[in-house]
């Protein structure tokens, strides 16, 4: 593979990002034993849903989609990339929160996101509306603005518009995390010199917003978790992935919140499926295709950890890996990529609102045929 130009690295932020999104959202909540059935090893992304799925509980077919569609991770990670263009502020990222809300734009979104959402609806202040959360949907979104920032601006940016909807320290630290590695690679950053420095730079930013500001009230009890948690995981060695699993569920287990039932290496907290999206792709040796793979044969929040993965992945190297044909809205999802170096939106909120909207009627109804006995009436 010849070396990606600094301008494929920058696009790859976003395409690899979608990609792995889509690439994850089939068997997004399943368990590994069923990823395997359906889907095997996993090499690429099915055509259509064999007809085995109308076996599947109905709980699990409400939620098919249709096979390329990307879901809440690329479309907020678009949505920061747009109001960024616009001039971020945490009022206007608070805008296109509640406007794409009212639009009926956002699908796949968890409780933390539609909570902070809703406090935002009802006039509340930005530095007050996360939810208390210390999973990984801050760190999902943010990636591409990585290509788009940089130094303070990076890191005031990543925390603000991360702990908006998940009010703890640690979800903003490893969307920080992640934003900042893939500006790193976009500068031509090594792999081992940014695996170096990253623990130190993730503690130096945490300081910052552990320190009281006026208007901010998330969580910062959990001090510099994040920071020593990715200092451990680094200096246990991250290059065999099933090592890698097992250090991180260590490394986590001691600061699990009530429910989790075991510290899976996909699941939704910033050291579990964070921590292991951001350091497969870090590998030495990661082949990009290869290592979506790898993580989404795991199970759980595979569009999630996968979507983390796949922007540092195509930060690293570029879009020649990525298949854009096979995502649903591959050429609108690839204007916003060219955006990020033309720094010029391709549409304008209510365009994306209304693009966005569309496909979340889509899914919906895409999912009311795999259920045709639901009864809506009693
Ligand atoms: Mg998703």
């Amino acid at each position: 593979m010849p070396a990606p130009t600094t301008a494929d690295r920058i696009r790859g932020s976003l395409l690899g990002l979608a990609w792995g999104d889509a690439f994850g959202c089939p068997m997004e909540g399943w368990r590994a034993g069923r990823i395997a059935d359906f889907f095997g090893d996993c090499r690429g992304l099915i055509d259509a849903w064999p007809g085995a799925a109308r076996g599947l509980p109905p709980r699990d077919r409400r939620r098919l989609r249709p096979i390329g569609l990307h879901s809440d991770d690329t479309q907020q990670a678009i949505a920061l990339v747009g109001c960024c263009l616009e001039g971020f502020s945490p009022e206007r990222w608070g805008e296109w929160l509640v406007e794409g809300f009212a639009a009926g734009a956002w699908r796949g979104f968890g409780r933390n996101f539609v909570g902070a959402v809703h406090r935002l609806r009802k006039g509340g202040a930005p530095g007050a509306a996360g939810s208390p959360s210390a999973g990984m949907g801050a760190a999902m979104r943010i990636g591409p603005l990585g290509a788009l920032l940089d130094g303070e601006t990076l890191r005031e940016t990543v925390f603000a518009a991360s702990l908006m909807t998940h009010g703890d320290i640690r979800a903003a630290a490893i969307a920080f995390a992640v934003a900042r590695t893939v500006r790193a690679l976009i500068d031509g950053r090594e792999p081992g010199v940014i695996r170096a420095a990253l623990p130190e730079l993730v503690a130096g930013a945490e300081e910052i917003w552990l320190a009281p500001r006026e208007g901010w009230t998330h969580d910062i009890s959990a001090g510099h978790q994040v920071s020593r948690g990715l200092a451990a995981l680094l200096a246990g060695g991250i290059d065999d992935p099933a090592a890698l699993r097992a250090n991180i569920a260590k490394v986590a287990r001691p600061h699990l919140a009530d429910g989790f039932t075991q510290a899976h290496p996909n699941q939704g907290f910033a050291l579990l499926g964070g921590a292991h999206g951001l350091l497969m792709a870090l590998r030495d040796d990661a082949v990009p295709g290869e290592t979506l793979a790898e993580i989404v044969r795991q199970g759980y929040d595979t569009d999630t950890v996968a979507a983390i993965a796949g922007a540092v992945l195509g930060a690293r190297f570029g879009t020649d890996w990525i298949p854009t044909a096979r995502l649903l809205d591959g050429p609108r999802l690839d204007a916003w990529a060219d955006a990020l170096i033309s720094r010029e939106a391709p549409e304008d909120r209510a365009a994306f609102f209304a693009a966005e909207a569309a496909h979340t009627a889509a899914e919906k109804r895409f999912a009311a045929e795999w259920v045709p006995e639901r009864r809506t009436g009693r």
